[in-house]
């Protein structure tokens, strides 16, 4: 049951309609019992900074961030996580009450925790420090993930973007600079490959089956491939990896994974296992998918 002094937290986007975080967190709320709801918010590009102003406060207590209003979220905040210093981007907003003074609006990142979940999941012992990750992709989750993989000890980072400047500015322009970081073009895979045990598309290419990666046959048949794209859940560059024998991880693993800590944030109490409730099996049910 919804009351008057529910707690309302949300997703803003735009477009927003395709986005499972309602379903996530919903079905999560109902489970526990708890007087809050979660909403989606349709913004436009330009809207975005004027909405958060007028919208942070009040029984409004956070909102997720999803595409193109990340750089966003981080510029309107006046306080973020040093994580977030690095990347530029941010994926949760959570807003404040001070006594006497407006509300304060501070953003953060769950993206390393939603990507940790789902690595762990396909790759329980992989020890980052001694290993060679391949990130496809030199945007905004780009940036989170290899933040993340640093901080749990990765030292040979390779960054492979379809412009090698976008690989070579994220390459230098993250916090860590002792680790071994190389960039690379499309036409270079083969040498990024070299070796690697854990291959990450942090592109959005194959997200709504638009766009195609290069064949990726160099890679070793035990590295571990993973998609942050999940609509459609088998992507052309997991039903690739895992024809050559790869273990796959999709990135339903990874929405849920980064969903959890989100909630915790929002309403104070951590999220039902999947005992209780299956949300990836309501995310399956939503994208027509089966496992
Ligand atoms: P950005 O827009 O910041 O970056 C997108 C990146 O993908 C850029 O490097 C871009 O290159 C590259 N790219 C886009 N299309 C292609 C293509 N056809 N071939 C090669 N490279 C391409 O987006 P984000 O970093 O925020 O998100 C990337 C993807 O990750 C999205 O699909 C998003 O849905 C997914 N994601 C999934 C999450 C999850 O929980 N599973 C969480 C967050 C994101 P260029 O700069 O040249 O355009």
């Amino acid at each position: 049951m919804i009351t008057g002094a529910a707690k309302v937290a949300g997703v803003v986007g735009w477009p927003v309609k395709h986005s499972l975080s309602p379903l996530i967190h919903n079905a999560w709320i109902e489970a526990l019992g708890l007087d809050a709801v979660y909403v989606p918010f349709a913004v436009p590009p330009d809207e975005f900074t004027g909405f958060i102003e007028a919208h942070c406060g009040g029984s409004l207590v956070g909102l997720n961030v999803t595409l193109p209003h990340k750089t966003a979220a981080y510029e309107v905040a006046q306080t973020r996580t040093e994580a977030i210093e690095q990347t530029g981007s941010a994926n949760l907003l959570l807003f404040r009450d001070r006594v006497g003074r407006r509300r304060e609006i501070h953003a953060q990142s769950t993206d390393g925790e939603g990507l940790e979940v789902a690595i762990r999941s396909a790759a329980p012992k992989i020890e980052y420090m001694e290993s060679a990750i391949v990130v496809l992709g030199a945007g905004g989750v780009a940036a989170a993930a290899i933040d993340h993989l640093e901080l749990y000890g990765g030292e040979d980072i390779r960054i492979v973007a379809r412009r090698k400047g976008a690989a070579q500015a994220l390459r230098h322009g993250l916090r860590r600079s002792s680790v071994c970081r190389r960039a690379f073009a499309f036409n270079e895979l083969e040498a990024a490959l070299d070796g690697a045990d854990l291959v990450i598309n942090a592109t959005s290419a194959g997200l709504n089956g638009v766009g195609e990666l290069p064949a990726m046959d160099a890679a070793s048949p035990e590295a571990v491939f993973m998609d942050m794209v999940y609509s459609p859940l088998r992507t052309k560059f997991l039903r690739d990896a895992a024809a050559r024998g790869h273990p796959t991880v999709d990135g339903l693993a990874m929405l849920i994974g980064q969903a959890r800590p989100s909630f915790e944030a929002f309403f104070g109490v951590p999220p039902p296992p999947p005992e209780v409730v299956d949300v990836r099996a309501l995310c399956l049910n939503a994208l027509g998918e089966t496992d």
